[in-house]
Formats: C-alpha cells, structure tokens, sequence
C-alpha cells in the first residue's frame, strides 16, 4: 500500500517523457504465489534528449525484481536504483534505440488491492487504469507512452484452461508438466492502462459481428461455468452496440476478437482494456429471475460505454490523468445517446439528470468540488468523479447544442481522422469543433475549466402595449475550494414561451443575446432579452431538456408552474415543472415539521399527481419517472443548510400518503390494468409499463391494507423487477411487519447462493428508514453472504447504508458514523481504493444542523488522525475537513 507522501501532480508540469517505448513483449508464468513476469521493452530516446538523460520507471506494491538486462547484458544492482516505487538507470547505451528487460515476481492471490494482476475466485485477471501496471512491471506508466504489446501467458492447463489478453491469438500450444501457453498480439499501440490479461477456468458463449466493412469478428463472453445463459442479453447489446457506434460515429470495430470477460471481485463496474473487456460480474449477467429491468438497463449502458471506449479512449487516448474526461465525459455522452436511441429519449434524460442532480450537484456544491479537468490531483483513484463523468457527458453535450447535430457530427469525424493512434488533449477536442464551425469556443471552455454550479436566475415581464416579453437574466457561479473568483460562462439556455394554447408562441424579433434555434447564449453576467410580437403572456419554459447543467431560479406564479406542468410540450421541461412542484411542497412541509405543525398540501397538486398517472398520451415510464417525489437527499440539495434528515423524511411521508388517498380509486384502477399478461421481455416497453405499476403500488402500500396488498404483489411477482420493488416497500415502509418479515425471509431463503441477488437483499435492508438500521447493518456484516473483502457486497451494504439512507447514517447520536469510520478504516487496510470511495459519503457533512455536525466532524476527524493511511483516503478525508 502507497501511504501518503503528500506529493501534488499538477497539470501545468506535463513535460513530453525522455523516453519511448515502442513494442513490449511481456511473459507471464502464472501461479498463485509466485507469477513470473519477464518484460522485454524496446525504448527509444526523445530527439534532442541527452544520453545522459537517466530512464526513471515506476513501480508500485510487493513486486520483486529478480533480473535487469540492457541490451541483453545482465546489470549488476549498483547499475540501477530499484525502489518500491521506481526504478531508476542512469548509465544507458549511446545509441537512440535499446532494449531493457525486467524479471519482477508477484504473489496474485495475496493482491488484495484489486489493482495490478490478482485473484478472484480462482481467476487471474488485471486492472491497470489508473496506474495498476506498476504493481505487474516497472513502466513508464502513463497514458502519452503508446506501445504495441505482444503477450505470451503461460499456465497450468489444468487451473486456466483459458489464456486471454489484448489483441488478436497468434499461438498457443503444449509445455511440459501439464502447462500450456498462448500468445496475443495487438497491433495498436495502447498506453499500459488498457494493458490486460485473464486466466482461468471460465465457461463462454459466443457469437460473431460482421462490420460494415464486412470484416467478421468473433466475439466472446466468459463466466462462471453454469451462468453462460445469464449472458445472452449481455451479448444482444454488445451486437446492438457495435452497430449503432457504426450508424452514428462511424465507428467500426478493428481487431479479430472481441472478448468480456465477467469477474466477480472488482473495484469499478468494468474496465475497457482493448479487445478484452473486463467486467464486474453484476453487469454482465441477467435474466428475469434475478435482475430488475434497472440491472438490465445497466448492462445495456456499460456493455455499449466499454466498447464505444474503443474509438474514444483506446484508439484515441489521454495525454496525461488530466485528461481523464477526454474520454470518459464524451463516453458517457455517447452511451447516453445509445441508450436513448434504443429506449425512450425523454424517459432517458430525465433519469441521467436525476443521476447527475443526486451525485455531481453535492460533489460541485461541496469540498470535494473540481474542474471535469482538474489541474492538480495527489491520487488520481479518488477523480473517477460524477464530475468527470457526468458533468464531462453534459459538457459535450452542450457542444452539440451550441453547433448542431450535423456540424457537432462533422467535428467528430475530424477528431477521429486528426488525432487516431495519438494521445490527445482536450484543448485538440475543443478544437476541431471550431475548426468545423468556425466559431471561438474559448468562452465555453470554462466549462472543463472552472468548478461549480453555475446558478442562472430569471425574471420576466410583458408589456401588452407594445407586445414585448423581457427577460432579466443574471448567471452567477459560486466558489468553489482554490477557486475564489469565478469567470462568466457561455451558457446555452434552451426555451420556448409557451401560450395558453400550449403552442410555443412565434416572436418576430429577439434583442439583448443571441438567439437561436431555441436557444439563448448566455454569455455576460446580466442580459435583458427583449422578443417583440407577443400578443400573450407566456409562460416560460427554461433550459429545455435541461440544455445547461445549472441551477435555475424563476420567478414565476404557482398557476404558471401548474400550467407547464401539465402542458410543456418539451418532455423533460413538463416533467421538471411537476418536479418543481412537488419540491417546493415538501421544502415547505419540511419547514412546518420543523415548526411543530403539521403539513398540509394543496389538492391541486396531489389531484395533478392523478392527472399524470393516468395520462395516456405519456408513456407509462414517464409517468412513473414523473410520480416518483424528489429524493430525501434532493430535498436537502435543495433547502442547502441546517439539515434535519429526520423533518425532510416525515414530509416527504405525508406528501406521499397525501398523493395516495387523493387518487386511491384512479391508482387502484391503474394498478390493476397494468398487470403483467404474456412473456416476460426486458424491453423499454414492458418495463416501464412495470415501473409505473410499482410506483403506483409505492403510494398505495401507504393505506390501510397497504401490507396486505404488497406482499401479494411479491408473491405474485414472476420477475426480479417486481419482487424487489415489494420487498423495499415492505422493508421501507411497513418495517417489522409480519408482512415485511415473510418476504424477507422468503427472498433469502430463494437467493441465498446468488451473491449478486443477495446485494439487493442487503441494499433493501440498509436503506430502511430510521435510526434502527446502524443495528440492523451491523447485525448484517456478519451474514454469510457478506464479505468485506467483496467491492460489490461492501458497496450494497455498507455503501448503500451510508450514500443512501439519509435517517439512519446521520442518526444524531453519531452511532451511524462510527459504523462507517470502523469499516472504512478496516476496508482501507486491504483496498484503499475502494475505502475512499466510500468515504465521499460524508462529502456534504457542512449542510447539516450543528449538533449531527458535529458528529460528523469528529467522524472525519477520527479518520484524519489515523495514522499511515492511504494516498487515496488522506486525499478525500483532508480535503472534506479543508
Ligand atoms: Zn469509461
């Protein structure tokens, strides 16, 4: 384990490397214990570089180096200075090219970091992004030194009768005492990071791909022998996948083979190494037993975001860490952009603003706030960030708003011509969009460039006179930690002036921004935007499919919200008035609470939530996204300080049995049409069509019978989607129930050897409400299908408890935070990684009221002052104590 040094990597000190290394041969002699690897680099000096120049290599974690060679003559140790963390030659051949080779050992099934090559459940396999490859061989491990790799793995037969790694399979063949080898080539030249190999005993299925070229390629999904058919929807959307990245981008696939492979102990959620994916095993298999159309919908995303990496990240990779975003923020875009094409677009929009409001909006909101490309990092774990991910997403979507689908089209098609085979920048993507559009987008940069939120407030006037509608629009971004003094954004701000009709009101001149194609461009602090020939006063719909990630505040009458709210034609912006509504309810119910009263609703606004389910003219998916209430952890985003968790869950409460005796007749009714007839599909159809039923029983489990009801929905059930929505609601809702109690019992009784079901299981029961849950969660750990050395168990149970329960983690007596300090000060010991990831859950402790405040300081506290810990949990504890 790297303990902290205190060492800041900052972006203005990129220099070029002195040294290239063009090819690497690796051979690797597997065994548990004791893993030879022989690395055989061709290096090549920079032009201008002095021979002097020494070669530094880095290193990390208990690999030893048994042999250096140069030129293939041996070095004695005083030639080199080997470390831990790096090797270092300083006495090289004169000529510009040269060959080093390096013997190191490792001990894979003592690698309890889940980083470099390790065991999980008997299979070899490696993760090597960020900087996993320094623990395999000393490298230059960073992502501008491209090399083409040949890989020769060498096994017992018997223990890995499979031998995968990048690439194409050149041979394989018999040695003695029962081992067996392989070699891959691949012929791109990849930074370490995409670097990987598997080797195990795994069951496969297998299928083709014809490319649009017509070049066949053989593709292949290995599991644990027994679940090949949990892996055909895996394998569907990989199909679906390629073909749509050709469809859309252009993009084809280039090597022989494309292989997954699904393991069961991983850090992330999968790992694009080139032409061997490897993939945490709870995005991989699926059926209707025991996955929910989420986990479907999952696997579909990541399927399709590993494999678009492909182009955006393997053939086009990152200069430098700072860069992370150049391929994971655009990634995401384009996974986004699948999964709306093969789903539902609004349905889809909706849901990734939730997923960016509930996790990117606290991290720009709190300590751990950053740029989507940061300019300093000390461990770059710990920027793996919704920020860089789903705030870079929205960045690149926002290029496509300002230019326009076919010339935000034309812009990829030069990135992908100017800069294959590079490791780029995102100053070389910015560019090529101002190369094909002709327009200076340095404004708009400050978008990757400046942390925050930005907040856009809006007032608004008509004057029926002279048939003029006036805007006041004023941006503000507030600051964030190093970054005091903000600069003004170029904001794309998408809108209509919506007429009693509901049709989008046609104005003849608009004055005081440019405006165009439904968008205002926001560029100074204030604007005043004049549009004449408004007969009517409208109401304004504002960032329209949310064309800017932003905080907007309207001034604008409850009728005028009521009105969007049932008749926007914009989806997003119909669905977001509600959401509005019902979030303004609950601050204010939240404020009564507080108050000692008890609060009260407007009928109109329940009455509406009636209107909306029934609606036929919506789809059932949207109707469900619209009747589910802003989040516990929403609410609080949005009251900002002084948080009661216990308040905001008793309003949220009444708002919700409001809701559900204002329309049980309407709900009940609905319930019950939209029982499940005929085959189960996991389509977008059929799910939401299940979404919408279990919202509906979500509200009606809350009346008398309520119990009742649900647990014969669960029985009933005859999928995972609807089994585990009755189950929350039993654990939720009617906690200690007799009902909560036998479907309980009754789902662990059927799943108790499925690891990845039993994660609901305990996800179920760490997020009940209330302050006897720390118990229950303590109790928990000690289950047999848990295991703290499990990233997937740990997260379900302990990450779930403490990212999302709002009442029992902030529980004022600090019982919930001492939970989470023992477990993440243990979890830290063998896989820091993982550890500060789950320490981010304390990133928003400044909003709550002063006495759990405190609790949660002394928490952090408690971990600052602990001695050796980890690079990667001092980053995050310092810097949410900063
Ligand atoms: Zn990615």
């Amino acid at each position: 384990m790297r303990t902290d040094i205190g060492q800041v990597f900052k972006l203005e000190d990129y220099r070029p490397s002195d040294y290239f290394i063009p090819e690497t041969k690796l051979t690797f002699r597997l065994s548990p214990e004791k893993t030879m690897v022989v690395a055989l680099l061709t290096l090549e000096r920079r032009d201008g570089v002095d021979v002097s120049a020494p070669l530094v290599l880095a290193g990390d974690g208990p690999m030893r180096l048994v042999r250096v060679e140069v030129d293939g003559k041996a070095l004695s140790p005083e030639d080199y200075e080997a470390t831990p963390d790096s090797l270092t030659l300083a006495k090289l051949p004169a000529a510009r090219r040269f060959t080093l080779l390096m013997e190191t050992q490792l001990a894979p099934s003592q690698n309890e970091t889940l980083m470099g090559l390790y065991r999980s459940s008997g299979v070899y396999c490696t993760q090597c992004e960020a900087e996993g490859f320094r623990r395999i061989v000393y490298f230059l491990d960073r992502p501008d030194i491209l090399s083409v790799y040949t890989v020769r793995i060498e096994a017992l037969k018997s223990e890995a009768p499979l031998l995968l790694s990048n690439g194409n399979p050149v041979e394989s063949g018999k040695l003695e005492g029962g081992r067996h080898y392989a070699v891959w080539h691949d012929p791109f030249p990849k930074p370490s990071y995409l670097f990987a190999l598997v080797a195990g005993d795994l069951g496969r299925i297998t299928d083709s791909f014809t490319t649009m070229s017509g070049k066949k390629v053989d593709l292949g999904i290995y599991v644990e022998h027994g679940k090949e058919k949990l892996a055909h929807y895996a394998m569907d959307a990989l199909k679906r996948s390629m073909k749509w990245d050709e469809e859309t981008f252009g993009c084809e696939y280039d090597l022989d083979v494309f292989n997954i492979v699904a393991v069961s102990d991983f850090n992330m959620g999968a790992m694009e190494n080139k032409g061997l994916n490897i993939f945490n095993d709870k995005y991989v298999l699926a059926d209707r037993e025991t996955a929910t159309d989420a986990d479907f919908a999952n696997i579909e995303a990541i399927i399709a975001h590993e494999y678009f990496h492909n182009w955006t990240g393997n053939r086009i990779t990152c200069r430098d860490w700072f860069q992370l975003c150049l391929k994971e923020g655009l990634t995401v875009f384009r996974d986004h952009e699948f999964s709306a094409d093969q789903r539902s677009r609004p349905v889809k929009r909706i849901a990734e603003v939730r997923t960016l409001r509930a996790h990117q909006f606290p991290e720009d909101q709190g300590p751990l706030a950053h740029p989507v490309r940061p300019r300093r990092y000390r461990e770059i774990n710990n920027f793996y960030t919704a920020t860089v991910y789903e705030k870079g997403s929205e960045v690149v979507r926002m290029i496509r708003t300002i230019l326009g689908a076919e010339t935000f089209r034309q812009g990829m098609d030069l990135y992908f011509l100017r800069h294959d085979g590079e490791a780029a920048t995102i100053e070389d993507f910015i560019r090529v969009f101002e190369d094909v559009s002709g327009r200076d987008l340095s404004q708009f940069a400050l978008w990757y460039h400046q942390a925050g939120t930005p907040n856009v407030t809006v007032g608004s006037s008509h004057n029926p006179a002279t048939q003029e509608f006036t805007l006041e629009i004023e941006q503000s971004v507030p600051p964030t930690p190093s970054e005091s003094r903000k600069r003004l954004m170029h904001i794309p701000l998408a809108f209509g002036l919506v007429g009693r009709n509901g049709k989008d009101l046609v104005y003849s001149n608009a004055e005081g921004a440019s405006v165009e194609n439904g968008v205002i461009h926001i560029r100074k602090r204030r604007h005043t935007v004049r549009f004449s020939g408004i007969t009517e006063r409208p109401a304004i719909s504002l960032n329209r499919g949310f064309s800017a990630p932003l905080t907007l505040a309207v001034e604008q009458s409850a009728d005028d919200k009521f009105f969007l709210a049932g008749n926007d034609s914009d989806e997003f912006s119909r669905w977001q008035a509600f959401n509005t509504l019902l979030t303004d309810a609950l601050i204010d119910a939240f404020r009564q609470i507080l108050g000692g009263k008890k609060p009260i609703f407007v009928a109109r606004l329940t009455s509406l939530a009636g209107k909306i389910a029934g609606d036929e003219t919506l789809e059932p998916a949207y109707r469900a996204l619209a009747l589910m209430l802003p989040s516990e952890a929403d609410i609080a985003r949005d009251i900002g300080k002084n948080i009661d968790p216990d308040a905001i869950f008793a309003g949220r409460e009444a708002l919700a049995v409001a809701i559900a005796k204002e329309n049980q007749a309407v709900f009940t009714h609905l319930y019950e049409t939209l029982q499940d007839r005929g085959e189960f599909s996991p389509n977008a159809k059929d799910a939401g069509r299940r979404a919408l039923r279990n919202m509906l029983l979500d509200y009606l489990c809350l009346l008398p019978g309520g119990a009742k009801l649900t647990l014969r929905h669960f029985h009933d059930a005859t999928n995972m989607t609807d089994r585990a929505a009755a189950l929350t609601m039993l654990a939720h809702r009617h906690h200690g129930s007799p009902e909560a109690i036998e479907a309980l019992g009754a789902f662990e009784t059927r799943y108790a050897s499925d690891p990845l079901v039993m994660d609901k299981w305990f996800q179920i029961q760490a997020s009940v409400p209330g302050p006897q849950t720390v118990e229950s969660v303590r109790a928990l750990t000690s289950h047999p299908a848990f295991s703290m050395t499990n990233p997937n168990r740990l997260r379900s149970l302990v990450g779930t408890f403490s990212a999302a329960n709002q009442t029992g983690f902030h529980r004022p007596d600090g019982e919930g935070y001492r939970l989470f300090v023992e477990t993440v000060l243990d979890v830290e010991k063998r896989n820091p990684q993982m550890a500060s990831r789950l320490a981010t859950a304390l990133r928003s402790w400044r909003s709550l009221e002063p006495v759990r405040q405190a609790k949660a300081r002394e928490a952090l506290l408690a971990m600052a002052n602990t001695e050796n810990l980890s690079a990667d949990l001092r980053d995050i504890i310092e810097r949410t104590l900063a």
